[in-house]
């Protein structure tokens, strides 16, 4: 049988629950566990496919093709769960699926209430991860508790402890310790309050993970453990990392989070092996080189808008002993001041995903520069799509060619709706999502780093390489060098003439992981060193 741990978060949003989990994660799976995570976001979305990122930041999508919230994208760099749709609950979707219920008729003649009917399917969402073979489910609450719309959440987990049993679910608590400049004192009353909020609601948390920018006092201990219930040993601290997410892991370690949970649930475990995540730590605190890329975007002032494109580069820098810092450039500036005023002195450019029309003129100028000053060059989803237009516009001499996402008149359609595009209505849950196969072309940069003939990567668009200009583009040196196994999508574009210029409509940033870094971002970012001179 399965055992679980819930995790709240308490006194403000961002904590880093995300995060917190998924290093929660690692450390028992470097106690021989197998683990399963899931997270549930108390809005009414059915999944934040739909949502911008200003409001939610990255879209994480899942290998079975589910638009989830980008923790679920630190669960997989952490651990290695298998992440799919079942891993992202949110009250929409728990609500249209009991709605659907009710409609059928499931509910035999029954009024449908939040308690039992909602909660309800939150526990059966619980249930239906603990599958055989799985020692620990663990769920994140998103949300802060005293949030009105997680509630029914919290009902649930509290019901849960009830229903399998004590010994078998663990409540931990994530907080905030508040250190006051002023009075140079650490302040543990929000963490108090929160802990009362919960315990109101029946949880009494059985270990605190608390949030602090200065190392814990004693006395904060031991305050916030006799307020809040619990003995010391159970209130672990969560300082600021210096310089990676991924040290996590390792502080919680010296403190032993993993035998008091291993103990608290009774869970049978080996020793700990953490040294993979060690080593991997000692290279990002002492690189051997140090480089700048640019990222032009349109989202680019949003913290988490990219979240797995920036950790791709990150392992892609360790990979390559390198600490790379990314410039953030938002496209409409690149229009107004023109592409060299920014990328000049770069040693790398990336253009990410993105839709609509709002700055794709300059991620084009950015393109067109990286390709004409030899500035290696990674384009993901819309990204290639800018990259196939600036190629027809300035190398095949195709004026005003674009994609029709973004001009319907234009007479050059060199990106198009993909025909299975063309007859849907809604916009949630419809692009082409989640992981397709894709023949690499013998020979071409993209097969050279893959090192293998077929891959599978990660989906999310509705606009395509139109088959039209294939000739053209080719004839003009655009290498067509990824292709669907029947031949009918371009997945991966690259150029020869050029240091390293690689493409894809996929994204390969939803695969990169610490510890096995994703090869085109590694490569990119080892050309980008070498034009740098430091190989
Ligand atoms: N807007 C483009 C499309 O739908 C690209 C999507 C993306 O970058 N994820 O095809």
């Amino acid at each position: 049988m399965s055992k679980h741990i819930f995790i709240t978060g308490g006194v403000v949003s961002s904590l880093g629950k995300g995060v917190t989990s998924a290093a929660i994660g690692t450390l028992l799976e470097a106690r021989g566990l197998k683990v399963q995570l899931q997270k549930f976001d108390p809005y009414v979305n059915v999944d934040p496919g739909t949502m911008s990122p200003y409001q939610h930041g990255e879209v994480y999508v899942t290998e079975d093709g589910a638009e989830t919230d980008l923790d679920l994208g630190h669960y997989e760099r952490f651990t290695n769960a298998k992440i799919t749709r079942e891993c992202n609950v949110t009250t929409g979707k728990i609500y249209h699926s009991v709605i659907q219920k009710e409609r059928r008729g499931d509910y035999l003649g029954r009024t449908v209430q939040v308690i039992p009917h909602i909660t309800n399917e939150i526990k059966n969402s619980i249930h239906r991860l603990a599958t055989p073979g799985i020692d620990v489910v663990i769920s994140e609450i998103g949300g802060t508790v005293g949030d009105i719309e997680s509630l029914p959440f919290l009902e649930a987990i509290r019901q849960f402890r009830y229903d399998v049993g004590r010994e078998n679910v663990l409540y931990i608590h994530l907080t905030l310790i508040i250190y006051m400049r002023a009075a140079d004192e650490m302040k543990t009353k929000a963490t108090q309050q929160s802990v009362g909020l919960l315990r109101e609601i029946g949880i009494q948390p059985d270990v605190l993970v608390c949030r602090t920018e200065k190392p814990l006092t004693r006395e904060a201990i031991e305050k916030t453990a006799l307020y809040c219930n619990l003995p010391a040993e159970a209130v672990f601290e969560e300082k600021d990392v210096d310089h990676s997410i991924y040290e996590i892991p390792l502080i919680f370690r010296q403190q032993k989070l993993d035998d008091y949970i291993v103990s608290a649930l009774k869970l049978e475990s080996t020793a700990e092996d953490l040294r993979p995540w060690s080593r991997l730590v000692e290279t990002i605190k002492a690189p051997s080189h140090e480089i700048e890329i640019g990222m032009v975007g349109k989202y680019i002032t949003h913290q988490d808008a990219y979240k797995s494109v920036y950790e791709a580069i990150h392992h892609a820098g360790i990979a390559n002993q390198a600490r790379v810092k990314v410039r953030r450039i938002e496209a409409e500036r690149v229009e107004e001041a023109g592409a060299a005023a920014f990328l000049k002195d770069l040693s790398g450019l990336i253009v990410p995903g993105g839709f609509g029309y709002r700055g794709v003129e300059g991620k084009i100028q950015a393109i067109r520069f990286a390709r004409e000053e030899g500035i290696p060059f990674l384009g993901l989803c819309l990204g290639m799509q800018c990259a196939v237009i600036e190629f027809a516009r300035h190398s095949c001499d195709l004026q005003r060619a674009h994609s029709t996402e973004i001009d319907h008149t234009t007479p050059h359609p060199v990106i198009s709706l993909m025909e299975t595009q063309q007859s849907l209505q809604d916009k949630g849950g419809t692009m082409r999502l989640g992981s397709y196969p894709c023949d690499l072309l013998e020979g071409s940069v993209a097969r050279k780093s893959y090192g293998q003939a077929r891959i599978s990567e990660r989906h999310r668009h509705r606009y395509e390489l139109n088959n039209r200009y294939r000739d053209t583009l080719t004839e003009h040196g655009l290498i067509l060098c990824g292709l669907s196994p029947d031949g009918q999508l371009v997945e991966i574009i690259e150029l020869h003439d050029h240091p390293w210029f690689v493409a894809t409509q996929f994204h390969p940033e939803f695969k990169s992981k610490p510890l096995s870094p994703h090869p085109l971002f590694r490569d990119f970012i080892r050309s980008a060193l070498a034009r740098r001179g430091q190989p």
